[in-house]
């Protein structure tokens, strides 16, 4: 039996603690092994080697996008590609400027310092992080009240690599200060499939084409998915089917975990449930909807309205969160007549639209 966590720990795009065990071995190393976003990796290639034809450190640079779909990886390519090593840290953990001046005045010159999740810093360390970006110095305060004093820190020069799910919240001063931004888009199938198959042969997994088709369609757009269906479909293949990965194979362990055709999990699937049976198809403000499936307004908006929004199963409009048509057909409903067309969006209308937020 699959338990309800198990069933969602499997196509949540957030990291679990079992990815951590399999990424180092999956994860590409250089920008030549990445698939997908070549436009990205090609935009960064270049600033990476204009950085070292100069023998200067490559600008500070912003990586958004929903998560598991490359960012922390792009980061250690980044470090990798200048043949430098890369410092980790995250948003959440630099609550106090001393959090960030800590780790700053442990930076070598050229090395690279990734913070994950960087909209979620406090304002005190965002504010030592614009001059430790732009002038490489930080002004360490000692003392509290009128006897405070600020001791400058000089720091070599480094490059910041920032990334958040939630470009769009960063303030601008921070924002402003990032050289290169790139977005990260959801991967295409056939991306997907070739993540899988190079994720198969480096686990020595016997992968079908078809079966790999099967798990690149229900990977929601997203890398980390791909790699963890393909692990959980390798667990049932060796204890049901003697190893080999085909269509069948894949469906059959798919459906025991619960993920549908589309790669929908459970966080998806209530969002879409509540706005059809308890708001009639919407409008409803985010807050509501988020109330009514039990999660944090920014896990609804950051997780799963990215990916919903793009395969055209959710819209949001200035008045609120709407159903489509095919929200509708996706829970085996009928859709009202005034439901609005399912038409997946496009990249460039994808989830940034923060213009669109909808009123709560
Ligand atoms: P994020 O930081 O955006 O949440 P990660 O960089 O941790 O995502 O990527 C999640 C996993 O997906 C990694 O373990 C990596 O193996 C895989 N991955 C991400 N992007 C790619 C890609 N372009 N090609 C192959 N594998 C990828």
């Amino acid at each position: 039996m699959t338990t309800p966590d198990e069933a969602r720990e499997v196509v949540t795009p957030l990291a679990t603690v079992r990815d951590h065990a399999d990424d180092s071995a999956l994860r590409p190393r250089t920008l030549a092994d990445v698939i997908g976003q070549t436009r990205v990796c090609e935009q960064l290639g270049l600033v990476l080697e204009a950085a070292r034809g100069r023998g200067r450190t490559p600008d500070h640079v912003l990586l958004s996008g929903p998560p598991g779909l490359g960012k922390t990886t792009l980061a250690l390519i980044i470090a990798a590609e200048m043949g430098t090593a890369l410092r980790i840290t995250s948003g959440p953990a630099l609550q106090h400027a001393g959090d960030l001046a800590a780790i700053l005045s442990g930076v070598a010159e050229g090395e690279v310092l990734f913070v994950d999740e960087v909209h979620r810093m406090a304002r005190g360390a965002e504010e030592m992080l614009y001059l430790a970006m732009e002038d490489f110095r930080v002004d360490v305060i000692v003392g509290k009240g009128p006897g405070a004093t600020a001791i400058p820190l000089e720091i070599p020069p480094f490059t910041l690599v920032g990334a958040t799910t939630r470009a769009g919240l960063l303030p601008g001063p921070l924002r402003d200060r990032f050289g290169f931004t790139a977005q990260l888009d959801f991967y295409a199938a056939e991306e997907l499939a070739a993540i899988v198959h190079r994720s198969a042969r480096l686990l020595a997994i016997d992968l079908r084409a078809d079966g790999c088709a099967e798990i690149a369609s229900r990977s929601r757009g997203t890398p980390r998915i791909a790699n963890r269906l393909l692990r959980r479909v390798r667990d049932f293949s060796e204890v049901r089917a003697a190893g080999v990965v085909d269509a069948a194979v894949a469906r059959a362990a798919l459906e025991l975990y619960e993920v549908d055709e589309q790669g929908l999990d459970r966080l998806d699937r209530a969002v879409l449930d509540a706005l059809c049976r308890r708001f009639g198809g919407g409008p409803v403000g985010l807050g509501t909807l988020a109330v009514a499936v039990g999660e944090e307004r920014e896990t609804v908006e950051e997780v799963a309205e990215p990916f919903l929004v793009r395969a055209g199963l959710l819209a949001r409009t200035p008045r609120g969160r709407v159903a489509t048509a095919g929200t509708w057909h996706h829970l085996g409903l009928t859709p009202p007549p005034q439901a609005a067309p399912s038409r997946a969006l496009g990249s460039d209308t994808l989830w940034r639209d923060e213009a669109n937020e909808g009123a709560d």
